[in-house]
């Protein structure tokens, strides 16, 4: 299976530090608002890149944080009036809607910035201990980025043409800086934020402590795979690399694959600009389904531009492939038992012939954009020879084909079985009797079973009450 790393800009072949085992750390959003599509595109990608894995066999475990601790959170928060723990609940559950209508499955762990926050302290202490950082007289606490030879890697970037490219920038509060390209790893408190009591000053993280601190509480020092949208790179993935490898001593993730922009009217969709539409705006026009086809009509490196022209080709490609599953399964219910033969015979192999295409494409750096053609290619050769005087072992074979690989990419092609509400019930009851023994991992695993099962949990002051998304 071959790898696009960002490290080496070069596809490699993939060999997990553990065989048969991945373990990879997606960064999340930022929870201040409804997350928008561009958001959605990381979420999408790496989760059919964690579902393909799975399908080869691989246990994966699969991290991805939510930042609750920023500067756009306090300030929504002041806005409303509330605090910014209140802002940021809301919309870390307003994210796991959106997720579970995008069937993005939930993560083995999805960490909070600040709970996190000791581990954030001990790494910090590591680094000043080992010469790594300093603290400034403000109790500012800097990662001195030349003492990471290697600082730049990812990026591909020099440190001298760094340090010359911010020399004219001047930071206000930063003056406490041995070098402009150094960066915060701790920060005193402003008035009415959110703070921590640390060795230095009351304050709080920078951004890019947190991902080191959680994917090594999660998933150990070393691991096989960090991810994210390519604007991650420079400085949040720089700065990760170096905080972790210079704290642990040893390198940390061995690929990093980082998708591009989704693009409207060619340019980044992003909150910053406006020119976004969230994940809520396109569920009210369409199944998030089509979204999800969308996102993996394009391979992940390369820019998608969104349009209503393309949405609707999505929604077409996604019913000739459901409506073929529909036919199918008619079929089935009808056809008569008995082997393939003959035709049918040469449409198995075919068929085998097609899945195997699509797997070169998956190991091919995960190339979404081929594999759905082989998904397009069995539809037409079911369309075409398929029929009520197939053999039910035919159409049985190809059904299955089909659902199969349509799971890799995280289209469901059949309804599901009914989530019976006896079963929520009991699972919610289950819930309630794990955070009784204040058992809070089990907890937090039963609801993100519901969640994956189309369930939601809301916490209320009368009790829990859900829906089905
Ligand atoms: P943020 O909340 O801005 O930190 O973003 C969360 C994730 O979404 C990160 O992996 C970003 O790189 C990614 N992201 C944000 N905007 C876009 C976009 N327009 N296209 C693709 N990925 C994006
Ligand atoms: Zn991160």
């Amino acid at each position: 299976m071959k790898i696009f790393n960002t490290l080496s800009r070069k596809k490699e072949e993939f060999v997990p530090l553990t065989p048969g085992q991945v373990k990879m750390y997606v960064c999340g959003p930022t929870v201040y608002n409804l997350i928008h599509i561009g958001n959605a595109r990381p979420m999408i990608v790496f989760d059919t890149v964690r579902r393909y894995f799975e399908y080869k066999g691989y246990d994966v475990q699969y991290v991805s944080n939510f930042t609750d601790v920023d500067d756009k959170i306090i300030k929504k928060a002041i806005e409303e009036g509330v605090n910014a723990d209140t802002v940021s609940r809301r919309y870390i559950e307003e994210c796991k809607k959106d997720m579970a209508a995008m069937n993005v499955k939930t993560a083995t762990v999805h960490p909070q910035a600040t709970q996190e926050i000791s581990g954030m302290l001990d790494m910090i202490q590591t680094l000043i201990d080992n010469g790594h950082a300093y603290v400034a007289a403000d109790g500012t606490v800097y990662f001195r980025t030349s003492s990471f030879k290697e600082y730049g890697k990812l990026s591909h970037k020099n440190l001298e043409d760094l340090q010359s490219g911010f020399r004219e920038i001047k930071v206000t509060g930063e003056e406490g800086k041995e070098d402009p390209s150094d960066f915060v790893l701790w920060k005193p408190k402003k008035e009415g934020e959110p703070y921590w009591e640390s060795p230095w000053c009351d304050g709080r993280p920078g951004w890019h402590i947190e991902c080191s601190v959680m994917s090594k509480r999660y998933l150990g020092e070393q691991i096989d795979i960090h991810a994210g949208g390519e604007d991650l790179i420079f400085p949040h993935h720089e700065n990760e690399i170096a905080q972790s490898e210079c704290a642990n001593g040893r390198s940390f993730a061995t690929y990093w694959m980082h998708n591009a922009f989704l693009n409207i009217d060619n340019r980044k969709m992003s909150k910053s600009l406006g020119n976004f539409f969230t994940v809520r705006e396109i569920s009210e026009k369409y199944d998030l389904q089509v979204l999800r086809f969308f996102m993996l009509s394009a391979h992940y490196r390369s820019p998608l531009n969104f349009s209503a022209e393309l949405m609707e080709a999505s929604k077409n490609g996604l019913d000739r492939i459901l409506t073929c599953v529909g036919k199918l399964k008619d079929l089935e219910a009808n056809a008569s038992e008995g082997a393939a033969v003959g035709e049918e015979e040469a449409g198995l192999g075919e068929a085998a012939k097609l899945k195997r295409k699509f797997e070169a494409a998956m190991e091919d750096d995960f190339n979404t954009a081929d594999a759905v053609s082989a998904v397009f290619e069995l539809v037409k050769l079911a369309n075409s020879t398929a029929d009520e005087t197939s053999a039910k072992s035919y159409v049985v074979s190809l059904k299955a084909t089909i659902q199969e690989l349509c799971d890799v990419l995280g289209i469901i092609t059949e309804k599901q079985a009914e989530v019976l509400d006896g079963d929520v019930e009991e699972m919610i009851a289950a819930r309630q009797q794990a955070r009784k023994d204040k058992n809070f991992a089990l907890a937090d695993e039963i609801r993100g079973k519901l969640l994956d099962m189309g369930i939601v949990l809301e916490d209320t002051r009368e009790g829990v009450k859900w829906k089905r998304v």
